[in-house]
């Protein structure tokens, strides 16, 4: 019997976009081809994944949309072989983070620098530089290279890079910045950006505290000066995700929105 099967992997809108840690394929096992998704993160990531096939049938409904989470492998979907010579075409795309996360808009962040410090925010939500679709409600905050970060929310590493040492001011400098994200207790991630070379202090897996030091700020990425580009947010589908408006605590109070131009003391 000759068995055609045609798997077309594409991997887009990741940040990960050229590894292989995420892997939906399939196999044919007696008479069904069964598709197995398999996660090698250490965090839980939403697929989207989408097929065509024929000679085959499945009573799922495609595109199909679902959480794979850290470390773990199993059946996504299984297709019945309804005739020898059957083609299945696939694609999908993965984000960090589980869709299902839900984040508590009662948590107060802190500001993510050293407490009676201040520093201006250079980006408010909703900048015109760069805050808009997914990085909507992310703040940037001026500081110069090597300035301390905090963690702004206890949580867990999951993913950091701090070997790069490039910047600049075009989109293609985006995949240079230096991070850290850490996944909260709600499931929702925050990202460190911009990051000096070397920067991290804290290693994937670690467990943080509210204002442990984890870092320092750098000038690498898609940047026009040196800061802090910190954003909370969640997974939506493989290719996009939603961020969220956080609260944060100042000396003067909480700040429910801060504005581009204004100092903030960390409290
Ligand atoms: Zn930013």
């Amino acid at each position: 019997m000759r068995v055609v099967l045609f798997l077309l992997f594409l991997l887009l809108g990741s940040l990960f976009a050229s590894d292989d840690t995420v892997l939906v394929k399939a196999k044919k096992v007696g008479e069904y081809v069964i598709v197995d998704g398999v996660n090698k993160n250490p965090f839980s990531v939403t697929v989207s994944y989408n097929a065509s096939y024929q000679n085959l049938k499945s009573d799922k409904k495609m595109p199909m949309l679902f959480v794979l989470n850290p470390l773990m492998k199993r059946e996504v979907l299984r297709l019945h072989i309804e005739k020898k010579g059957f083609v299945l075409k696939a694609n999908y795309t993965w984000t960090i983070g589980s869709k299902d996360a839900k984040h508590d808009n009662n948590y107060i962040y802190r500001l993510p620098y050293k407490l009676g410090t201040k520093r201006r925010v250079a980006q408010g939500f909703n900048g015109k530089f760069t805050h808009y679709g997914m990085s909507q409600y992310a703040v940037d905050f001026e500081m110069p290279v090597g300035t301390e970060v905090y963690a702004a929310r206890e949580g867990r590493v999951v993913k950091t890079k701090d070997d790069s040492n490039i910047g600049g001011v075009t989109r293609s400098f985006e995949k240079y910045a230096n991070y850290i994200i850490i996944e909260h207790n709600d499931g929702t991630l925050a990202s460190y950006v911009h990051l000096k070379q070397y920067g991290v202090v804290v290693e994937e897996g670690d467990q943080v505290d509210r204002g442990q030091l984890i870092g320092y700020s750098g000038i690498t990425g898609l940047t026009k000066g040196p800061h802090l580009h910190f954003i909370v947010y969640r997974a939506v589908n493989g290719t996009t995700r939603d961020s969220f408006p956080i609260k944060f605590m100042s000396a003067r109070g909480i700040v429910t929105e801060p504005v581009t131009g204004k100092w903030y003391v960390a409290k």
